[in-house]
């Protein structure tokens, strides 16, 4: 298994507006043919311009396509192959990641990478022989570090991310949206970017503030010349990642800025894990630190192709962001990725499929009756038997056999047609077309009969509501139509909840003579899944497969200019030392050239240091700042909490926040704090009278029961609420206390469970020292309320 590194080219687009009228100056350039692109500090004229060598550079001038057929069209034609590719588009907000990916349509010239990946993927598939695809399609977004799906019903709701052991990271619950044309990914490209998230800076208003990654799944079938199926699996991703500026430069504030910092901090995941990869040193690579490096684990470092274009501003003003995104896409290089075909991948719908179409012709040509083929090629179908009276009674026979013939025709012209596409034995063609026959003669047949027994209960149609389905249903919302076919009433019994249709197919396989809606249902089903699978429609179009071979041969040459501009650029040095002089003078000249050459070289290299010094040091501020500023925010909400806990019950696990903190787990995959369920524990003792709790000593005892007379206050500060204390009680209490006869009884109680409180009083929370007097003469039962009236 060979490794090869990311591919890197850059992008520099022209001047905006806002740019030419702030009269910028260009502080970008590039050498084409050398692959190499040159920034010059502004107002450093002494300093030499800095120098970065790429895969590929595109300036002002290049249009998407030319980038595209030079560098990424041999990556996707990989993932036609059953490689996995992923093409990332980095830079600040505004420097043409969107353009690039998403292009324009006008001109045709600027369409961007992604729609320029659908056709050409299509392209592949129909040019390809003896080769079944499926193409599903899924979008999501990364915002402030949550994972939506933009084509999912609910495109707020947060996803979470899941490791499986062979499937590697991928996100639970994604919406996948299988695909035939190039028109239905353009569609739901469409929707999902609608769906994204836009943020609004000082640097581009309508820039988008979140990572999003479209990718498009092929399962590829091909059968060798012996009928062996072969099964591979490709996966493309297109990323368009949110800006990469500076949160100082931004003028974000509040909401805008916590949303920078997040971007950020995937960003700088990125970018950490670009630094661990290509400093051979360090063994951890810290993917786990952000949702986006986790997602894209397999794309740096992994099994897949990757390229990455690097969008660069010419303008002087951005100078610094320029040069940061020219350092960063240096690094990138350098990662070695160990891109293999995926054979055999386990979890393949399309082997499914196969397997089962192959079981629904298995059950066709298996009916084989006695068919007399020279009658059915003659076309003798209008002389035969009554349809399958689905609904009985009231649709005429003769439009039901109309309607049979002609499904028969269409799927005898699809196998007809496919066959020829395949180039396959004739053999074999006729063997289906008889099976076909077959199962139209035995259809017809059994119309027959079922017409006779008319009135008997009849299935209602199965595979009919779910073609139907897939048909209306908006593409996107055609996720797996197999599995979501909705089902109707019918007479079977043993419906699998999986795939109802499937249940329905194997029980009647299992019967001896399968009923003719059966019959129906099996072709109902085959033709549904074949439509599922897409490829070699256009296999014969000499045409469109010699357009394919040009652009191959196009991508393979500039591949080779490619090496050649860089060895040259190496080269050069050693010629000098190499060469041999024909005299003293003229190697001296050539040796001091060089030294000139290498003088400068030394020169940039130490401003070079200087420049990284000084950039790190702002970095490292722009850290610190926010650490400030979220360890500012941790302290409000921790001095907030303290304030609040004592407020919470205490028989409330809520109350004790330092439990609470070692009891809370962090849960990795939805990057969340699981906290425990809030709980009150309560403890029902029976009615607390003054004796009772005289009799218990434990301190535990007692401190129950003061959780309990606890709910006891609270419930009659409840009451309290609707008395009037003020003039009914202490007026009265005070009054009794010195004039009536029963206060002394009264007093004779207080006193009571004075002294039995006072046994408490080593509990931490003595109940009698915080008591309202009110209340603990009422929970006493004391007489009072009756004699303020006599008294007052
Ligand atoms: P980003 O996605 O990086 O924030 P955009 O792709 O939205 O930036 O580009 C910002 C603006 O610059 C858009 O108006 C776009 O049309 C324009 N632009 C970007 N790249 C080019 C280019 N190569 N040629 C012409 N215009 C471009
Ligand atoms: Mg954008």
């Amino acid at each position: 298994m060979g490794s090869e590194s990311v591919k890197v080219v850059v992008r520099c687009r022209p001047l905006n507006d806002r740019e030419k009228a702030l009269s910028c100056k260009m502080v970008l350039s590039m050498d084409l043919q050398r692959c190499q692109c040159f920034i010059e500090k502004p107002g450093a004229v002494d300093e030499p311009p800095k120098q970065f060598t790429f895969d590929g550079t595109y300036y002002i001038d290049q249009a998407t396509e030319q980038m595209y057929n030079e560098i990424a069209y041999p990556l996707v034609e990989g993932v036609t192959e059953g490689y996995n590719g992923t093409i990332f588009a980095y830079g600040q907000t505004g420097s043409g990641k969107s353009f690039t990916m998403q292009g324009v349509s006008e001109p045709a010239t600027q369409k961007g990478v992604i729609p320029r990946a659908f056709e050409h993927i299509f392209e592949s598939i129909q040019c390809a022989e003896n080769t079944k695809f499926l193409v599903r399609a899924s979008y999501l977004e990364i915002y402030n570090e949550e994972i939506r799906d933009l084509l999912g019903s609910d495109t707020k709701q947060r996803l979470e991310l899941k490791e499986h052991p062979e499937r590697g990271v991928y996100v639970r619950d994604l919406s996948m949206h299988t695909v035939h044309s190039v028109g239905e990914c353009e569609r739901i490209l469409e929707k999902g970017w609608r769906n994204r998230a836009v943020g609004y800076t000082l640097m581009n208003k309508d820039s988008s503030r979140s990572h999003s990654i479209f990718t498009i799944h092929l399962e590829i079938c091909s059968t060798d010349s012996s009928g062996q199926d072969h099964l591979r699996a490709g996966k493309l991703n297109l990323v368009d990642l949110a800006g990469s500026e500076r949160q100082s430069k931004t003028g974000a504030t509040g909401e805008r800025l916590r949303e920078a910092t997040k971007i950020n901090l995937s960003l700088s995941a990125l970018g950490n894990v670009i630094s661990a990869l290509v400093d051979g040193r360090s063994r951890y690579i810290p993917y786990r630190d952000s949702k986006l490096t986790r997602l894209l684990q397999d794309s740096l470092g992994g099994n897949t192709r990757t390229l990455m274009i690097a969008c660069l501003s010419p303008a002087d003003n951005n100078y610094e962001e320029s040069l940061s995104t020219l350092r960063y896409a240096n690094r990138a290089k350098s990662i070695q990725n160990r891109p293999r075909i995926n054979e055999d991948p386990k979890d393949a719908l399309l082997r499914e499929y196969q397997e089962e179409i192959k079981k629904l012709r298995a059950l066709l040509t298996g009916q084989l009756s006695t068919a007399d083929l020279s009658t059915l090629l003659a076309g003798q179908f209008s002389e035969s038997s009554p349809a399958v009276p689905s609904r009985p009674q009231s649709t005429p026979t003769e439009e039901r056999k109309e309607k049979i013939k002609e499904e028969y025709e269409e799927r005898l012209s699809k196998l007809q047609a496919e066959y020829n596409a395949e180039q396959e034995s004739k053999a074999k063609l006729q063997e289906d077309i008889a099976a076909l026959r077959s199962s139209y003669e035995s259809k017809l047949s059994s119309l027959e009969k079922a017409q006779a027994s008319r009135g008997s209960s009849v299935p209602k149609n199965v595979g009919a509501s779910c073609t139907s389905q897939v048909a209306e249903e908006e593409l996107c919302m055609s996720t797996d139509p197999m599995r979501h076919g909705t089902v109707e009433e019918t007479s079977q019994t043993k419906l699998s909840e999986k795939d109802p249709d499937r249940a329905v197919l194997l029980e009647s396989s299992d019967a001896t003579a399968p009923g003719p809606l059966d019959q129906k249902h099996v072709l109902e089903r085959l033709q549904q899944l074949e439509q599922e699978v897409v490829g070699g429609e256009q296999a014969r179009n000499k045409e469109l497969q010699q357009r394919q071979r040009q652009r191959k041969k196009l991508a393979d040459q500039r591949k080779a200019q490619l090496v050649h501009a860089l060895s040259e650029n190496s080269e050069e040095s050693e010629n000098v030392l190499l060469n041999v002089y024909n005299s003293i003078q003229e190697e001296v000249h050539a040796k001091n050239q060089m030294l000139v050459k290498v003088q400068g070289k030394l020169k940039a290299a130490k401003l070079e240091i200087r420049d990284l010094q000084a950039e790190f040091e702002v970095e490292r501020n722009d850290y610190l700042a926010t650490i400030r500023r979220l360890e500012k925010e941790g302290q409000l909400l921790h001095s907030l909490l303290e304030r609040m806990v004592p407020l919470v019950r205490r028989d409330c696990n809520y109350s004790n926040l330092d439990r609470l903190k070692k009891e809370a787990v962090w849960d990795e995959d939805s990057a969340t704090w699981r906290l425990p369920d809030v709980m009150v524990q309560k403890t029902t003792l029976p009615s607390v009278t003054p004796k009772a709790s005289a009799r218990r000593g434990s301190g535990s005892d007692a401190g129950e029961a003061f959780m309990v007379e606890e709910d006891r206050y609270k419930q009659m500060l409840d009451r309290s609420d609707s008395e009037n204390i003020a003039s009914s009680y202490f007026k009265s209490k005070r009054a009794s206390q010195l004039l009536g006869s029963d206060t002394a009884k009264a007093h004779v109680n207080v006193a009571g469970h004075l002294s039995v409180s006072g046994s408490n009083m080593n509990l931490p929370v003595s109940s009698d020292a915080i008591l309202p007097r009110p209340f603990r003469l009422e929970s006493l039962d004391v007489p009072v309320s009756n004699e303020p009236h006599g008294l007052v």
